[in-house]
């Protein structure tokens, strides 16, 4: 099979072997836009490399081939005597990985061709210029020289000129600097720098093949959920040159603002200069209209292409140009990576301008982005001290101390604090830094520089380029406009305005939970013009996803407050209410009673007490959820969770007993306390007593609870409301079980019922939580109306995972080595879990083809699992409150 494909014979679905860059390069060469040619090596010579450590055989002559057909249609060839062809050996894998992989410019230079291109181009200072570039860059990533080496002898050459940036090197000191590089090279590793074009282009698709295997990439990959075998394509690209002089340039720009999503095209450009310069901030840059003012036709064509991307691709894009002496080239193109508030504007603003469907502007934003919007941001009527004011890069509101360095950011985060990661500018290494960081601030850099990039794509707030602040690393302070902030010291940043503040703002809602909570007409009296746009957009895709989804969502409540608030926030019923923390409290004497009790006269009594209590909770409960099912579970945590601490009660029992109140009623009934704890001590908590298990041996307990929510119910019947409640009982693994628990709840139920006179109907259902549940689902179902899948336990007892335990210890290993790419207990295990599940879905319809499924784990709210318990056939998810908007907009979009 073909390793090597031309720009001009692939398209833009060929991402899985072209790579993300690739396939778009190709894409636009379809297009007939200018883009240099070239041709892509294919992720699958990648993988073939990373997994045998040598290239396949054929890949040599397929690239020599590509390339004496690039050379033929260009008329020159690599690093000539004689104007000479140069490329670029740049990465690009199926996702793209910002700044992550490797990239090498101006490959086919050496000691001779340098000349060549000086006299082709007649003139010798971007000659020597590009030359530097390309020691510089090849020293840096293929040969893994630090890159300080190459930037101290550069200043230094600088400082002996007496310039202060780049483009006013005189040529003799650039020929100077790149005998110096080369010193540097040899003195790093032995050798020369490769004089011959090929080593060069070949060293440099190696190196572009390791860096898919760098620790920072790994690291990416992990945050992304990206899997670590996919490898990277190659793309070879005649090069064109930004660093021509005046008339030539380089620069990055989207077709709408990929903060904001505010309409209009937005970008930076940087004249006399090559590639990374407009992203790693090393001047300043010009926007859009500077560059039309200086080169209105490469402008408008720019401008042109802009538009037919956008038409063509549907979608905001970004875009890498070059103009090579007033003459423009399209360098790479891709669907942009942007902000959660501007892919809900842009999604709809499509809509209205009739280029996507509403399907389609759903399918493009997700539950992530969703959740990113509810989070808080500044109070505006809150006094501040402002800063200073940096661009607006990734919005949100961060609070956190300063720390200059990714490795402190890392410690410090590590021990719980907030940090607030402030840097020159961020290159990949702080990658780690910034995860840890709640917020990023750069001195230097536009919207489009590595910090900005990055930090949108994780959703980290993040201002850049507030260029008042000066950085003294040394001293550990920064300082603006006169003001010192030490290492330690807070700030605040809004990443929707680029506003630094002085200490900690106090927060307050999103406008997305204001429209949630109070309804589109109190957030927009609210809003600015974006933010009401932003509201609006939320508020139509969320609609659409409401009529569009199959699944109904629940929350997940357990006191009548928590239910008020989910059914604002659009929850359809509860699918769990725990009555666990109904005994907690003040309540916890009762159920100490309960379990202290020496006979069936002090257990009845104790229940006796608790029984009023419950039942007022169920009144409030199923008041506030009247018309909307609500399924309570009974009691399900172990015994011993409701006891004080052990070791606490040992000490007092020891202290009294030496000091000689051990006769004191206090101190005996503590006695008693500490035996009853001795006697429930478990070792497996998780497995031992809990569940129906409690429910078959504490006698009345379960029933208890059963007529709590039946008198509650038929209270609110009797005052005219309209209960709809559902029983579940947990961690059932056998049908015995279930029928035995049932034989008590059933009575208890006919007896409430006649006993007030109506008519209740309570279904009891079960939850599946453990692999045998779903493996006798079959006979489950005879005595269950309804399932509910608790995926917390039925991960836990499938993997075998104790979750407390695992996540500390082993999973970021087990992430590292690509065991899954994800932790089983926040996205569901659909191979294994998920098997388990439909196994039971299945068995469950086949017995009682109008059984009720649902699914009540934490994994209700997460985007992916959402999709599988679509597909899988549920009737409803339940999650927490603040996730219920998510689920809808999931399981409208799992619909389409
Ligand atoms: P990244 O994926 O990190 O953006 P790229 O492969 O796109 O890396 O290249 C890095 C920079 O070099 C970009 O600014 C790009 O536009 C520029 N560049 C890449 N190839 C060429 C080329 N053939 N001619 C001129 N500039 C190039
Ligand atoms: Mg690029
Ligand atoms: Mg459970």
């Amino acid at each position: 099979a073909p390793l090597v494909f031309d720009f001009s014979e692939g398209d833009r679905t060929q991402v899985d072997l072209l790579g993300g860059k690739g396939a778009n390069l190709a894409e636009m060469t379809k297009l007939g836009l200018p883009v240099p040619p070239g041709f892509t090596v294919t992720t699958e010579a990648c993988r073939y490399y990373l997994e045998r450590g040598e290239e396949p055989q054929s890949l040599r002559v397929q690239i020599t081939m590509a390339l004496r057909r690039l050379e033929n249609d260009l008329g020159r060839r690599l690093g000539d005597v004689v104007d000479p062809l140069l490329v670029s050996v740049r990465s690009g894998a199926k996702h793209s990985m910002p700044g992550m992989m490797e990239t090498v410019l101006n490959v086919g230079l050496n000691d001779y061709s340098v000349k060549g291109l000086a006299e082709a181009a007649q003139d010798e200072r971007f000659a020597w210029d590009s030359y530097r570039r390309l020691i510089q860059m090849f020293g840096r990533t293929v040969l893994d020289i630090p890159a300080e080496r190459f930037e101290h002898e550069l200043d230094a050459v600088k400082a002996r000129a007496g310039v202060a940036t780049d483009v006013e090197i005189p040529v003799p000191a650039l020929i100077e600097l790149v005998e110096e590089f080369k010193h540097i090279v040899h003195d790093a590793t032995g050798r020369d720098f490769p004089q011959d074009p090929r080593e060069q282009l070949d060293l440099a698709m190696r190196a572009v093949f390791n860096s898919w295997n760098t620790d920072r990439a790994r690291l990416y990959r992990r945050r992304e959920r990206i899997q670590h075998d996919l490898g990277t394509a190659v793309n070879i690209c005649a090069m064109v040159f930004g660093n021509l002089g005046e008339t030539s340039g380089t620069g990055v720009c989207f077709t709408r603002d990929p903060a904001s999503g505010q309409p209009g095209v937005y970008g930076d450009y940087l004249s006399n200069a090559q590639g990374e310069d407009v992203v790693a901030g090393i001047r300043n840059t010009l926007t859009l209209e500077d560059f039309a003012a200086l080169d209105p036709s490469s402008h408008a064509e720019l401008t042109r292409i802009m538009r037919r991307l956008e038409t063509h691709y549907r979608d905001l894009c970004d875009i890498e140009f070059t103009v090579e002496r007033g003459k423009l080239w399209m360098l790479q193109t891709r669907v942009g990576k942007r902000t959660a508030a501007a892919a809900f504007r842009i999604a709809t603003q499509l809509v209205d301008e009739r280029l996507i469907t509403s399907d389609e502007a759903l399918a493009r934003v997700t539950g992530h982005q969703l959740a990113q919007l509810m989070f808080p941001q500044f109070d505006v009527d809150a006094e501040r001290t402002l800063l200073t004011r940096g661009m607006a890069a990734s919005p949100g509101a961060a609070v956190g101390k300063v720390v200059f360095d990714s490795a402190t950011a890392v410690a410090w985060a590590a021990r719980g604090e907030s940090v607030m990661l402030v840097r020159r500018e961020t290159n990949p290494d702080d990658l780690e830094g910034m995860i840890a960081a709640t917020g990023v601030l750069t001195s230097r850099g536009g919207k489009t520089s590595h910090a900005a990039v990055v930090a949108r794509g994780m959703g980290r707030t993040c201002v850049c380029g507030a260029e008042e602040i000066e950085v003294d690393l040394a001293a550990r302070t920064l300082s603006v406009n006169g003001t010192q902030v030490a290492e330690g010291e807070v700030l605040s940043i809004d990443g929707s305005t680029g506003e630094v503040f002085a200490g900690e703002l106090p927060v307050v809602a999103s406008p997305v939970v204001i429209y949630l909570e109070q309804g589109l007409d109190a957030a927009l009296a609210e809003a600015d013009e974006q933010t009401g746009e932003l509201v609006r957009s939320v508020d139509r895709l969320l609609r659409h996803a409401d009529q569009a989804r199959q699944l109904r969502v629940r929350a997940n409540a357990d006191t009548a407050e928590d239910a008020t608030r989910a059914r604002d926030m659009g929850a359809e019923g509860i699918g769990l209410c725990r009555t666990e923390h109904m005994f907690l409290g003040e309540r916890r004497v009762l159920i100490e009673r309960l379990i202290l009790a020496d006979g069936p006269e002090a257990r009845d009594a104790a229940l006796a007490e608790l029984l009023p209590l419950q039942r007022a909770d169920f009144v409030a409960l199923l008041e506030a959820m009247d018309g909307l099912p609500t399924t309570i579970r009974l009691l399900d945590p172990p015994l011993h969770e409701f006891l004080p601490d052990r070791t606490e009660l040992a000490v007092r029992v020891a202290v009294a007993q030496a000091t000689g109140r051990g006769e004191e009623p206090e101190v005996e009934k503590d006695v008693t306390l500490l035996a009853a704890v001795d006697r429930l001590h478990e070792s497996n908590p998780m497995l031992g007593l809990r569940g129906v298990r409690l429910g078959l041996s504490v006698p009345g307990l379960f029933a208890m609870q059963v007529r709590a929510i039946a008198s509650a119910a038929a209270d609110r019947i009797a005052a005219g409301g309209r209960p709809v409640v559902e029983i579940m009982v947990p961690l059932v693994g056998s049908v015995m079980e279930l029928h035995l628990i049932r034989d008590e709840m059933d009575a208890v139920l006919a007896e409430v019922a006649s006993a007030a006179g109506v008519d209740l109907h309570i279904p009891i259902g079960t939850m599946i939580e453990l692999p045998r549940a779903a493996l006798t689902a079959r006979r489950i179902a005879e005595a269950a109306e309804f399932f509910s899948f608790g995926t917390n336990d039925l991960t836990q007892t499938t993997w075998g995972f104790s979750r407390d335990d695992v996540e500390a210890s082993i999973f970021a290993t087990y992430l590292d080595k690509g065991v899954f790419t994800v932790s089983p207990f926040e996205s569901l295990d659909r191979d294994g879990v998920g098997a388990l599940i439909r196994m039971a879905v299945q068995a469950g319809r086949e017995v009682r083809p109008d059984i009720k499924l649902g699914i009540c784990g934490e994994h209700g709210g997460d985007p992916d699992s959402v999709h599988f318990f679509h597909d899988a056939g549920l009737d409803y998810v339940s999650c927490s409150a603040f996730r219920v908007p998510v689920a809808r907009l999931e399981a409208g979009r799992a619909a389409l």
